[in-house]
């Protein structure tokens, strides 16, 4: 696998969110795409890494392209489905499914099978369904109860929009739990199955974590010792609303700001 992902390496790395960083729903954050450009040529290694579980790293990278004009390559995209996927070996399951086609894919290449039936399955996983039924909340509650894996690609409580702040993973993730009386196992920021995802692809020099959530986002950078960075662009709107001892080591109003903040 290659150790460095983009750019002309040697600065150091910039491991970036994307909802609410790169873009809010089908909205681009003003200047994103030209901060990512920025870096890129100015030598840092890009990667992006969401607890988004809905879409493949193909489709996320055609999308910050689309979205924002920052050509970037499936690569430079880590999900929490994927992540979610390293705790199954090739013929585990069959796994019930609440979430969407992002999950889907990396049950594909992970060699899991699915399945739709509570009393086949040996693992729930479980990301942002926006289509959820209660007929599969009951399938995936039932399933846990009988002993299925409880995998949850991320517990992010919410979903930033440009209308405000919608229902994330976890609210599906929770209904799951208390319906259950289990607790899930985690792949996304800031558990481990995803920095050890993210580990494999930094290449060397620092690494700035950028992202607008706090308790994924700068909790991950402070776990593994990396910068973080606050954006106001997405689920906070003001340093203020931070918890104390969990300041951020830089924020900044936009991902646009970022490119001057490193020459500083
Ligand atoms: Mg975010």
């Amino acid at each position: 696998m290659e150790s460095v992902v983009a750019g002309r390496p040697g600065n150091g790395n910039v491991v970036c969110d994307l909802d609410g960083v790169v873009y809010l729903l089908g909205d681009p954050i003003p200047g994103a795409g030209q901060a990512l450009i920025d870096l890129d040529t100015s030598g840092y290694a890009v990667l992006f890494v969401t607890n988004n579980s809905t879409r493949s790293p193909e489709t996320i990278a055609a999308r910050i392209e689309d979205l924002t004009g920052y050509p970037a390559r499936p690569q430079q995209v880590i999900g929490s489905a994927e992540a979610a996927l390293t705790l199954l070996k090739a013929g585990d399951g069959p796994a019930l499914v609440v979430g969407g086609a992002g999950i889907r894919q990396a049950m594909e290449e992970a060699g899991v099978q699915e399945t739709d039936d509570p009393w086949a399955a040996a693992a729930v996983i479980v990301g942002l369904d926006t289509s959820l039924s209660y007929r599969r909340l009951r399938d995936a509650a039932i399933a846990v109860r009988a002993g299925a894996r409880f995998i949850a690609t991320n517990t992010d409580a919410t979903y930033p929009t440009p209308d405000g702040l919608w229902p994330g993973a976890g609210a599906m993730v929770a209904a799951i739990e208390v319906a259950s009386g289990i607790h899930p196992e985690i792949a996304g920021k800031p558990h481990p199955p995803i920095r050890r995802l993210i580990r494999q692809r930094l290449g060397p020099g620092p690494v700035w974590v950028v992202g607008d959530r706090p308790e994924t986002d700068l909790a991950m950078a402070k776990a593994e010792g990396w910068v973080s960075v606050l954006v106001l662009t997405g689920v906070v709107g003001g340093a203020d609303e931070i918890a104390d001892g969990d300041e951020p080591d830089l924020v900044l109003a936009s991902l646009a700001d970022l490119p001057e903040a490193l020459q500083s």
